[in-house]
């Protein structure tokens, strides 16, 4: 270990832009066996590791599957990283590791940090490639827990629940599960077999999945919390925020997941006419964060003539990813800072006229973030056949949750006890995107693990009582 002066850090490699344009396949190459090891072999095994205590939302043992995989034990390496993470080889690709525990490393003072991301994705995939297994007990108590939802957060408490020997339904509205790992996080950063071989885990272990069941719509909320002895409630945020702008209903304004989930569909089944063809066509998208930038890349591999980005801020205060920002301009991406819609509307030659107005930033807001300012008299068009909006997004409200007495805040995001999981109302927990917003991966899988961990001791306990 502590090779990291000789060696240094590195990334996974990616293919070049002019490939990666030619599919929606995964731009990064993640590590063999020997490039796993010789990245891990640079930890210096702080005593305090601030990768995992501070960077990681899951707390994983980071130090600990570094020295195993650089000491050639892919097994151990592979079972420590699944102890305290649900998916590890998922997180790795998709974390913004800068933010979190790649941010924390010691080593990111010059030296380079840890590369904890790519080589948490390759511990699990080498070790699924070799045939390695995760011990799942089978089904060893009489209760039963159903999860509404099964994206990351819903998975994320299956996965712990499978573990402990208790019985999980999983119920999900669309045809495949995984919520935004299968519909919104397009393939060139997700492959989409990796969310599929978990789910094939997650049903070896036991999981009843039932596809196409809106609870709600199909199944009264109540029926489940009659049926099971718990209820887990992870149904996202995935109702896209307008702009509030005069034209922007005119029908080739379109949302973003709307765009993302239609061109995903096309790739699972190409006799799917995609509802939104952007070939040949000029698209902007309106937006800075991490979905405005996956609508732009999709719709660059998707044929479109030109696509461009504006963003009311400047390029230090996107929120997105900077990774995924480059890769953007890579891609062939512009982007035009500091601009501000205020209306759509058809021009003459059947082109939209975006009307924007240059923007700069003024005095710090209460949140901390400088205000936007409008710069008078500087009102223009810019010109387009589609535009997407990627502005956010707000919890789409769950039939059957008002009749209950689950409370809600002032944007329908449902209210937990932060400790446990628990909502108000006894025997329903939540977490995820419908709580906290839109967010992150491992902030639903923490929340999706922290509530599997509460619903175990109050069921086993009740065992204990009886
Ligand atoms: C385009 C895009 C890109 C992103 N990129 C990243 C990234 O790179 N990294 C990152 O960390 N995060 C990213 N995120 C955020 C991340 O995807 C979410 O924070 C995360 O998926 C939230 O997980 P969740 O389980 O709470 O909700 P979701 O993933 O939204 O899953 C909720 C599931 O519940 C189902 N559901 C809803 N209502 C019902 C009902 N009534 N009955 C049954 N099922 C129901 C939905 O169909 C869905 O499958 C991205 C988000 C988007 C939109
Ligand atoms: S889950 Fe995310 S933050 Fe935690 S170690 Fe993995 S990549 Fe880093």
């Amino acid at each position: 270990m502590q090779n990291y002066i000789d060696r240094q850090r590195q990334e996974p490699e990616k293919l070049e832009p002019t490939q990666r344009l030619k599919n929606f396949d995964e731009i990064y190459q993640f590590f063999n066996n020997r490039q796993v090891r010789k990245q891990a072999d640079r930890c210096v095994q702080c005593g305090d590791p601030f990768c995992t205590t501070i960077g990681c939302p899951l707390q994983n043992h980071i130090p600990q599957w570094l020295e195993a995989i650089a000491d050639r034990d892919l097994e151990r390496a592979f079972k420590l990283s699944n102890e305290s993470s649900p998916f590890p080889e998922i997180l790795g690709r998709i974390c913004p590791q800068g933010h979190l525990c790649e941010g924390a490393c010691t080593l990111d003072d010059g030296f380079g940090a840890i590369s904890i991301g790519a080589i948490e994705a390759s511990i699990t995939d080498l070790a699924f490639a070799a045939g390695m297994q995760l011990p799942f007990p089978g089904n060893r108590h009489p209760q039963s827990v159903a999860v509404v939802g099964s994206g990351p957060a819903g998975m994320s408490c299956a996965h712990f629940l499978l573990r402990a020997g208790i019985q999980v339904e999983m119920y999900e509205q669309a045809d495949r599960p995984g919520g935004l790992l299968t519909y919104g996080i397009p393939g060139f950063k997700l492959d989409k077999s990796i969310v599929e071989r978990r789910f094939k885990v997650l049903r070896q272990a036991g999981l009843k999945l039932h596809l196409q069941q809106s609870i709600g719509r199909d199944i009264e909320l109540k029926t489940l919390t009659e049926q099971h002895d718990a209820v887990f409630i992870g149904i996202g945020a995935t109702q896209g925020r307008k702009a509030n702008i005069k034209g922007e209903d005119h029908p080739e304004v379109i949302m973003a997941m709307d765009y993302l989930t239609a061109k995903q569909r096309q790739l699972f089944n190409p006799d799917d006419t995609a509802d939104v063809s952007v070939r040949e066509k000029k698209v902007v998208v309106i937006g800075g964060g991490d979905t405005a930038m996956d609508c732009l890349r999709t719709a660059v591999r998707d044929g479109a003539s030109q696509v461009s980005c504006l963003y009311r801020r400047d390029e230090v205060n996107m929120p997105g990813s900077a990774k995924e920002f480059h890769n953007a301009i890579e891609e062939g991406v512009d982007f035009c800072f500091n601009i501000s819609p205020r209306e759509i509307r058809r021009e003459q030659d059947n082109l939209l006229c975006i009307e924007v107005e240059k923007t700069q930033l003024g005095e710090k807001a209460e949140d901390g973030r400088q205000q936007v300012e409008i710069i008078p008299d500087t009102a223009h068009c810019i010109s387009a056949d589609i535009v997407i909006l990627a502005l956010g997004f707000d919890v789409a409200p769950l039939n059957g949750l008002d009749q209950t007495e689950v409370a809600t805040d002032k944007w329908g995001q449902i209210q937990i006890d932060p400790n446990s999981g628990m909502t108000s109302q006894a025997k329903i927990y939540s977490g995820g995107d419908c709580y906290r917003g839109a967010d992150l991966v491992v902030n639903a899988a923490a929340d999706g693990r922290r509530a599997a961990l509460t619903i175990m001791r109050n069921l086993l306990q009740d065992t204990k009582h009886t």
